[in-house]
């Protein structure tokens, strides 16, 4: 069930293209985020002009690309789609950037991972709607404008920290998603159990909320699964509570929420480095994943959650992560 590095097949990327709310109405939680950008876009639109850049930031399935084309859609703009790992070239982006429409939105997922040359291309295209193309090389090289047709820029990163400060002041608005309650998150179930057309009772939709990691998309996928199960072994179209708890078990979901990553990073973190403190990397061998997952996708919540510090000297386990697994907190351990 985690996202960084998973491939959800066509199908079910379909099914969580229908599960996306449309307005910022429907986008669940997140009220601040929500009051901040209704009233840029509102501002935008009274001005009939594209709406400010915008950077999004967060761990994974909290909404970023959902904001992304509510904000397309609000404002009545077309959406272009892009990611960090698609610009490799300065090129890529000019690309990209000079065939966008008048008033466009330009999604750009994982920002931070897009190519040097093209950040530094995009700090003008942002600021002053043009580009400089570069024809030639060495002395004969020259560089001529381009001017571009104004656009808004959405950017998400699931790590802002790794954003150069000159890209980063660049947008006009910034927002930070947190991760969502339960009460949100079992509206977020409660939506789209009546979009998949499956009556699940408010003590199943509490019990899947708790156990989705504060992350809309999770539930999602856990509510899918229950449907599953539901239609295999319960009742067809109506879950009940014990399908929750038989679905997720099967799923090894545990009864807060963590997976099979979660549980292995924690466990490496008591049982191998004794509670640590470990690095990052070392900590991301030990589970064999790559240190940006555990970084961007498991700690975050682990650290949310209280069982996870993060010192300077690496990463610690906290005296809630023994009481969960069941151990008894090493002597020595640094806390
Ligand atoms: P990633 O960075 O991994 O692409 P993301 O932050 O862009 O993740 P989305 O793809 O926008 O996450 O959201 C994942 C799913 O969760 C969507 O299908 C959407 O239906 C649902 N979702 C996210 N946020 C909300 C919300 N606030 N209300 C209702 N549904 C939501």
């Amino acid at each position: 069930f985690h996202d960084a590095g998973e491939v959800a097949d066509e199908a079910e990327l379909a099914i969580e293209g229908a599960l996306r709310p449309h307005s910022l109405d429907e986008f669940v939680g997140q009220q601040k985020v929500r009051g901040q950008l209704k009233l840029l876009l509102d501002a935008a639109r009274i001005q009939g002009r594209p709406a400010d850049h915008i950077l999004l930031s967060g761990p994974p399935g909290l909404g970023k690309t959902t904001l992304a084309m509510i904000v397309a859609h609000e404002s009545e703009r077309p959406l272009r789609l892009s990611s960090g790992p698609a610009i490799q070239h300065a090129g890529d982006l000019a690309a990209l950037l000079s065939s966008l429409t008048p008033g466009e939105v330009l999604f750009i997922d994982e920002i931070h991972r897009m190519a040097r040359s093209a950040e530094e291309m995009l700090y003008l295209a942002m600021e002053d709607f043009r580009i400089d193309i570069m024809v030639g090389k060495g002395a004969g090289a020259t560089s001529i404008p381009l001017e571009l047709a104004p656009f808004t820029l959405v950017g998400a990163t699931t790590r802002s920290g790794l954003l150069p400060n000159p890209l980063r002041d660049r947008f006009g608005f910034t927002a930070h998603l947190e991760y969502y309650e339960s009460e949100e998150l079992e509206r977020v179930v409660a939506r789209s159990a009546l979009v998949l057309g499956v009556q699940v009772p408010s003590i199943a939709r509490d019990e899947i909320a708790r156990r989705s990691r504060g992350t809309p998309r999770i539930a999602n996928r856990l509510l899918r699964r229950v449907r599953d199960y539901a239609l295999v072994h319960g009742e067809g179209s109506a879950a009940s509570a014990g399908d929750v708890h038989a679905a997720l078990d099967l799923y090894d979901v545990d009864r807060i929420g963590l997976d099979r990553l979660d549980r292995a990073v924690l466990e490496a973190l008591v049982r191998k480095f004794r509670g640590g403190p470990v690095g990052l990397s070392t900590l991301a061998v030990a589970v064999g994943e790559e240190p940006e997952t555990v970084e961007s996708v498991v700690e975050p919540y682990l650290v949310r959650i209280g069982f996870m510090g993060r010192t300077p000297r690496g990463r610690i386990a906290m005296p809630e992560a023994y009481q969960h697994l069941g151990l008894p907190q090493a002597t020595g351990s640094p806390l």
